[in-house]
């Protein structure tokens, strides 16, 4: 191992940390509003990304963005039955008790980004607003009255007035509040050819719940859903997927009954292209407000505690704590003043409410068993669309959101509700069940 380099240190307004989708679009806000900006990554930020991100159409088409989409379907469907013609109830109004293998249609456009297309919108924002980009991994960081200055592995030292972290999910320098054990979404996907076409041509699944590749006892286990596309050209990505769950679904156990919901359906692989495997932090508390290092993305726990959706947020969001950053420092303010100001920017108080209650309602579903999580999700999308839609997405606000909730328990069917009343609730629908036989 080298010794520490020492190089002349550098001066920026703002340091942002990472070149993934958070640190991309917070430099270009930030370096589009005349800020020295210098960027710090491990390697060339435009290294291709691996995961692939899907969004509803509709949030890239209110910033301008839909260009940025590779694919857009209007065919969008769930399955909140059982499958094979078994108990519980369909998509549509659960009080309706459609056929079991009835899909739900959402009625929305929702996209895949070409992950390419996006890295390059922001990279080219970046290069235009003049943002520096240095090699190298931060590893420590000093604080001092009018800013910080942050050393690198190989000992570059970085100064500047605000650091902003989009190191991602396990952040390097930001720290939150330890709430316990923080649950994952994992899943695991493939993209390929099939012997056949494993969902409706042309079709986007957000949600297939049925489960009757599954055995009776395989039932009672946390439910995982399948998340598919048509990508064209013959060829699908099929994701089974875990919402959340502490500790998370493990990717053998995923993949495994991928390959027999599959089968269930007479489906084979015939052509691997892409395996996926994805895995990320669902409901990790808030950060720390009153730090010095200001957070962005994964590391500012911005993922949607209920939705496991990020990148909207990403574009929505970076203006506002790239205008609290422009704000505060033209008013002259420095050090802890200008961090404080950045986090308010970035997490005002209806945001970290609304994550209060996403986080709240995150830890009702993930004590759901199978049949009470079909029944709440069939509930839940038949809510008029501009509520569930504003809930998946988080763009409705804390009145609209209670009123949606409000609503969504009027109408959910009993189970749920007791479910989401807790331990009594559930003692009384053991108990229902039981009286009902
Ligand atoms: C497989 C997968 C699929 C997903 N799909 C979706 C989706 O469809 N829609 C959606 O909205 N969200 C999705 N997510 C969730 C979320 O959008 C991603 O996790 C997203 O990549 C997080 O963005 P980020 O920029 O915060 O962090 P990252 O993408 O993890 O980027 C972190 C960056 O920081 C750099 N870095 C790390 N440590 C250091 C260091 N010490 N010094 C300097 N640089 C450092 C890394 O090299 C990287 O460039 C998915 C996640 C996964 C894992």
């Amino acid at each position: 191992m080298g010794q520490p380099r020492s190089t002349a240190l550098s001066r920026c307004d703002i340091l942002v940390i990472g070149a993934g989708p958070a640190a991309l679009a917070i430099a270009a806000e930030l370096g589009s509003r005349g800020l020295a900006v210098t960027a710090l990554a491990p390697a060339d930020p435009a290294s291709p990304w691996v995961n692939t991100y899907g969004i509803w159409a509709e949030e890239v088409d209110a910033l301008g963005l839909g260009h940025l989409l590779s694919h857009r379907w209007s065919d969008c469907v769930s399955f909140f039955g059982a499958g094979g013609g078994g108990g519980g109830v369909v998509g549509g109004s659960a009080s309706e008790g459609q056929p079991q293998d009835r899909p739900l249609h959402h009625g929305r456009a929702y996209g895949l980004f070409d992950k390419a297309a996006l890295q390059a919108h922001w990279l080219g924002r970046c290069a235009s607003a003049g943002v520096v980009w240095q090699q190298g991994k931060a590893s420590s960081i000093r604080h001092h009255q009018e800013g910080s200055t942050l050393t690198t592995c190989g000992g570059q030292e970085l100064a500047a007035q605000l650091v902003v972290d989009a190191s991602g999910h396990d952040p390097v320098f930001v720290r939150r509040r330890n709430d316990g054990p923080v649950a994952g979404q994992a899943a695991y996907g493939m993209v390929g050819r099939f012997s056949a076409a494993p969902i409706s041509p042309g079709q986007f699944v957000f949600m297939d719940y049925r489960c009757d590749h599954l055995s009776a006892p395989e039932r009672l286990e946390p439910p995982t859903f399948l998340y598919a596309m048509d990508l064209g050209d013959g060829v699908f990505f099929v994701e089974e997927t875990s919402l959340a769950l502490a500790p998370a679904v493990p990717f053998a156990q995923l993949q495994d009954r991928l390959r027999r919901r599959l089968a269930q359906r007479g489906v084979e692989l015939r052509e691997l292209l892409h395996e996926e495997f994805c895995l990320f932090p669902m409901n990790p508390a808030l950060p720390d407000l009153g730090q010095r290092v200001v957070g962005f993305g994964g590391a500012a726990s911005m993922v949607h505690p209920a939705s496991g959706f990020l990148v909207g947020g990403l574009l929505r969001r970076a203006p506002d704590l790239a205008n609290a950053v422009q704000s505060a420092l033209e008013q002259g303010l420095q050090g802890e003043a200008l961090a404080r100001a950045a986090w308010r920017g970035l997490w005002p108080a209806d945001l970290r409410w609304k994550h209060g209650f996403f986080r709240f309602g995150l830890e009702k579903l993930m004590r759901f068993d199978g049949p009470q999580l079909r029944h709440h999700f069939a509930s839940f999308f038949s809510l008029p669309q501009q509520q569930w839609y504003g809930f998946l997405t988080n763009t409705i606000t804390p009145a609209q959101l209670l009123a949606a909730m409000l609503r969504l328990y009027g109408q959910a069917p009993w189970d749920v509700r007791w479910g989401l009343m807790g331990q009594r609730g559930r003692e009384l629908s053991l108990l229902a069940r039981w009286l009902l036989g």
